[in-house]
């Protein structure tokens, strides 16, 4: 079975162009320069799955006529993750249903105080609960079935705080990654499209360098590699004519086959 990945942003935290910004790239009218706040669309057969719901996911699902969606994958708390989470009340009101979620217990937590008021919504039988259905992910690593789409996922660590990472078959989304266990590399093996975090060529207390992000594909031997969440540093053509010819820059709109 095939699946198909949508890049719905590939910009790092203040995304592409910066507010205020004149720098050669944040003022390039090439489109591949432009990049909204992290996000993917996975689709399978008919169903389609939200990774991460950043601060453009309203300009993201009209760009993109995103109109139905079976789920919402979580990676982490950063505001360029979750901070569109409101606008998925779009499709709470529209189908009366609560939108199933997938997050670690640590993303849950830290939601339930953040957006405390999604989690207190008065259901017709006068009962209160949250808009998003969660499945919660309790463990560092595992496999699981969400919506009927099975996947396994992996932990690793940005800045003390805990991300997951996905893995659909033979593509693995690996965002926002810092420090990392072995075991990480090891969950990966036969990963052959891996999508990663690089966020320039300058070192960063945060992200992968572009060295780094290289250095960490070789070691999970990915047949094809494409980062995403990059600065305003990269210029797309100019980074991708410097890149090993089996890693590529992604871009907002790049969308991708890939196994099950
Ligand atoms: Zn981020
Ligand atoms: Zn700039």
């Amino acid at each position: 079975m095939q699946g198909s990945f949508l890049f719905l942003g590939t910009g790092g935290s203040a995304g592409v162009p910066i507010i205020t910004c004149k720098c050669a790239v944040c003022q390039s009218s090439s489109p591949l320069n432009k990049r909204y706040r992290p996000a993917a669309l996975l689709k399978v057969g008919k169903k389609s799955f939200l990774v991460d719901v950043g601060p453009d996911f309203r300009d993201q699902a009209l760009h993109f006529g995103i109109d139905e969606l079976t789920g919402v994958l979580l990676t982490h708390t950063h505001y360029d993750h979750v901070g569109g989470l409101d606008e998925l009340r779009v499709f709470y009101f529209k189908h009366k249903l609560r939108l199933p979620t997938l997050a670690s217990i640590e993303t849950y937590d830290e939601l339930r105080h953040r957006f405390h008021y999604l989690f207190k919504t008065k259901q017709s039988d006068g009962t209160l609960q949250s808009q998003l259905d969660f499945q919660i992910l309790e463990e560092d690593f595992g496999k699981t079935s969400f919506q009927g789409l099975k996947l396994s996922y992996v932990s690793y660590t940005q800045a003390n705080m805990k991300v997951t990472g996905y893995r659909f078959g033979s593509l693995a989304y690996i965002s926002d990654i810092r420090e990392y266990d072995q075991k990480v590399i090891d969950s990966l093996e036969g990963v052959e499209t891996l999508v990663l975090s690089a966020l320039r060529y300058t070192p960063s207390e945060v992200h992968f360098s572009i060295d780094e992000a290289i250095a960490f594909s070789k070691k999970v031997r990915a047949k094809r590699t494409f980062f995403t969440h990059i600065a305003h540093d990269l210029e797309h053509d100019e980074t991708n004519a410097k890149l090993p010819a089996n890693i590529r820059l992604a871009h907002d709109g790049l969308e991708i086959a890939f196994d099950l």
